[in-house]
């Protein structure tokens, strides 16, 4: 399993739950969101009525799950938790909605995976807070119209653009989770380094920040990788040497790249000369599929200024050619 991976698999979603933030004001960055945020919140309280459906895209490992969490505590609401790939029909998407409580907040991960008729009918529901049931089938087929409590739709896609317009013009708000500063991601290490009873001094906080790809599910997991090192080989303390000897046995290179960013930049370098490409063959070079290769290594490659995306296709840049101590083609960059 890839260290940097951005998804969470088996214990560490216990760890991760451990760590998440409860409260608004416990959240960490995206000073943007978390104020729009408030505000959504507090006038609905104000007003006693659920608040708008809510949208939130970005990255995986970037607190989508953690937001919509505190959406309940906030509203002191129960919350539901499904996935759009868990949506395969209609009836397993009516099943929850006719069971939900009034005011409750319905996470629904990965939304844009959601099956078309179950789609169909969380549109009605969004609106109207009715679904429709479908009995039997062919001509004699009827539709029974069944009330759905007032609830808040909390969405989350690692991009808004892949959303069908309908569904997306039924969020109230729309909330864009960016990558995170290192600044940031020092203040999520030292928050769960407390909650882990371990010393983080701020340089071995910056050094593992600087490498966590602009995530914190990213920063916590390179901090507990850290930890074990520093428990076998120096008695427990963690210093910034420490820190950056561990990130090296890992191979977490210095600017956080992963296996999988390597692997696209170093075949856009070596197979394609730098480019342009297009996104399938790129994704064919490197034996993933090309949404994962947009979604999770592309964003954060264009970031670092390695990669930039063109109407002709992908690019290197000349920093990409640097960071894997290749030359470029003499004819490359005019
Ligand atoms: P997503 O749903 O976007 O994949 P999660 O909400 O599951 O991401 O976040 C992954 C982990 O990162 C959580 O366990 C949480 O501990 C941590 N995390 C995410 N965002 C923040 C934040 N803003 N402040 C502190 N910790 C965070």
């Amino acid at each position: 399993r890839d260290l940097v991976a951005p998804d969470a698999e088996g214990d560490e979603r216990l760890i991760e739950a451990a760590l998440r933030p409860k409260r608004l004001d416990e959240f960490i960055g995206q000073a943007r969101v978390r104020e729009q945020l408030s505000l959504v919140l507090q006038s609905a309280l104000r007003r006693n009525r659920p608040p708008d459906h809510v949208l939130m895209s970005g990255g995986p490992g970037l607190g989508k799950t953690t937001l919509s969490m505190i959406i309940a505590t906030e509203l002191s609401v129960p919350l539901r938790i499904t996935s759009g790939p868990a949506l395969e029909r209609a009836g397993d998407l009516a099943a929850i909605l006719s069971t939900l409580s009034e005011g409750e907040v319905l996470f629904i991960d990965e939304i844009h995976r959601m099956a078309r008729p179950a789609e169909e009918m969380l549109y009605l529901a969004m609106e109207d807070f009715r679904v429709d049931i479908v009995v039997g089938k062919g001509p004699g087929a009827t539709a029974i119209p069944l009330e759905v409590a007032p609830f808040t739709l909390v969405g989350a896609t690692t991009r808004a653009g892949l959303l069908p317009a309908p569904l997306r013009d039924r969020f109230g708000f729309v909330a864009h989770m960016d990558f995170y500063e290192v600044a940031e991601l020092e203040q999520v290490l030292h928050r769960s380094s407390r909650l882990l009873g371990l010393e983080l001094p701020g340089d071995a906080a910056h050094e593992i920040a600087g490498r966590s790809r602009g995530t914190p599910r990213i920063a916590n997991r390179l901090l507990r990788r850290v930890r074990d090192f520093a428990e076998v080989r120096s008695g427990g303390v963690v210093t910034r040497d420490v820190a950056s000897a561990a990130l090296n046995l890992y191979e977490v290179d210095a600017e956080g790249l992963d296996r999988l960013d390597r692997a696209v930049l170093g075949a856009l370098l070596r197979k394609f000369g730098g480019g342009p490409v297009g996104l399938s063959t790129l994704a064919v070079a490197v034996g993933e599929e090309p949404e994962t290769v947009e979604v999770v290594a592309e964003p954060f490659l264009v970031r670092q200024g390695l990669l930039a995306r063109t109407p002709r296709g992908r690019v290197a840049t000349a920093a990409a050619w640097l960071h894997l101590g290749l030359t470029p083609p003499p004819d490359a960059f005019g």
